[in-house]
């Protein structure tokens, strides 16, 4: 009735295989969510393959349709102890991007496993079987140790993630009862280095929009009207210049980051970034001034110009072209307010003399989320993995760089939000040859065992 039994009964069920069969069989259903005729799959995958497990564990398990048409299913799971006890929401999504089947390397099938060395192969392995499976199997470890586990779950297992979660949202919205909680824990994504135990607690959010100066119908000669009639390329390059430095200091009033606090700029300061097989060069001049690599990607705000495009790129001609497009891009940290970004854009076009560059926003946003590494459940969480990590430092991220729908359970469901990837960086989900790293597994499932434990023995942050 120890952890350290617990942990030893999860080493076993690795060692003896059964993680590995587990996995296997959940690979082996074709979730492709990006795929129409795959969606009695993605129903299977949750009626005859998590529910009947699940309910092994004594959990009660419903199966929603999405409310969006034509949009994968959620199962909704719950395991109640006792009211007084704290309750974790998790998560995890069970459909997988297409196999590519014929793209593998020869000698691999994305729809069953081949072990490599420490490489396991398979669709799904890394995005997010793998993880979800780690995380159940962890806390199966823990109820058969203890009898109990000493904590209520409620499980969310979506099977629209690679299609962008639709309808999580208006689920999640819809049904706040089911999903009363006081901590979120969940896995997805990579770790900061393959053997780092790591944790992220939000992610930076995505505006996407266009500019647009169309001045007139048709190209014109540059012989006749060239001096005659303004270009709206140059014109378009000039605001381009007016909202970013020629070293990427981003120009636009409203636009950048506020200040980091000094706990996440303390959790930034332990991480590294770059390196890695095939990882390009970090530029030192370009960005922020004054931040390191670090403080860039994690915990400010950056612009990119997706594309741009005036006249016929493929077909250059003397002309002056009619209209000129920029395809702009900014990742934003919590704080920066998404509603803003657009009116302060205006703002600094008009001023600036731009008035007739046309702006819009496209579709919907992935706001940022962060919760401070200060927060009593992230000081939890990192002291708990901590404590099973045989004296290597648990990598904190205030938020990822990137962005996932983390805003449905921070904002919508206003939960502390911690998450604790399994994967690691080179393990080319989305891509062939998907794979996770068979040590990293191992690690995976004893740190979730340890935190599941941790969560069952009391002395958890206070609710609120
Ligand atoms: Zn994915």
């Amino acid at each position: 009735m120890t952890r350290q039994a617990a942990i030893e009964r999860i080493e076993q069920y690795f060692d003896n295989g059964g993680f590995r069969e587990d996995l296997a069989r959940r690979v082996a259903i074709h979730t492709e969510s990006p795929i129409p005729e795959r969606r009695p799959e993605l129903y299977r995958y949750l009626t005859d393959e998590m529910t009947p497990r699940l309910q092994q564990s004594g959990f009660t398990c419903q199966v929603f349709d999405n409310p969006l048409p034509d949009a994968g299913p959620f199962l909704v799971a719950h395991r109640h102890e006792d009211d007084s006890l704290p309750t974790v929401m998790s998560y995890g999504h069970g459909d997988v991007v297409r196999g590519y089947d014929d793209q593998w390397r020869k000698g691999l099938d994305p729809w069953s496993i081949t072990v490599e060395g420490d490489r396991w192969y398979g669709r799904g392995t890394a995005d997010n079987k793998g993880q979800h499976t780690i995380n159940l199997s962890a806390m199966e470890a823990v109820l058969a140790t203890r009898g109990r586990l000493g904590f209520n779950v409620v499980l969310l297992l979506e099977m629209g993630e690679e299609c962008g979660s639709p309808g999580l949202d208006e689920f999640c919205a819809a049904h706040k009862d089911l999903f009363a909680a006081d901590v979120f824990i969940a896995s997805d994504g990579p770790r900061m280095q393959p053997d780092a135990p790591t944790v992220f607690m939000g992610s930076r959010g995505v505006f996407n929009f266009t500019m647009t100066l169309e001045l007139r119908e048709g190209g014109h000669h540059s012989g006749n009207w060239g001096g005659l009639l303004a270009n709206p390329g140059v014109i378009m390059a000039h605001a381009l210049a007016s909202m970013i430095d020629a070293r990427g200091r981003i120009r636009v009033d409203g636009w950048r980051a506020a200040p980091m606090s000094e706990t996440v700029r303390a959790a930034i300061g332990r991480l590294k970034v770059g390196g890695g097989d095939g990882a390009p060069a970090i530029d030192p001049d370009w960005g922020e001034p004054g931040l390191s690599p670090e403080e860039r990607v994690f915990g400010t705000n950056t612009f990119e110009v997706r594309a741009f495009e005036t006249g016929n790129p493929r077909n250059p001609v003397n002309a002056i072209p009619p209209r000129a497009t920029v395809w702009g891009h900014l990742r934003y940290v919590a704080g920066t307010d998404p509603d803003t970004l657009l009116p302060s854009l205006r703002k600094h076009l008009d001023a600036n003399g731009f008035g007739a560059i046309e702006l819009k926003s496209e579709r919907d946003m992935m706001l940022a989320t962060r919760l401070d590494p200060a927060h009593p459940w992230a000081q939890w969480a990192i002291g708990s993995l901590t404590e099973t990590a045989d004296g290597r430092e648990v990598a904190v991220l205030p938020n990822l760089g990137g962005s996932l729908p983390n805003s449905v359970f921070a904002d919508t469901l206003g939960l502390p939000t911690i998450w604790v990837p399994h994967s690691y960086a080179g393990c080319s989900q989305h891509a062939p040859n998907e794979h996770v790293l068979g040590r990293v597994c191992r690690d995976a499932l004893r740190l979730m065992t340890g935190l599941w434990w941790d969560l069952g023995e009391g002395g958890t942050p206070a609710p609120g």
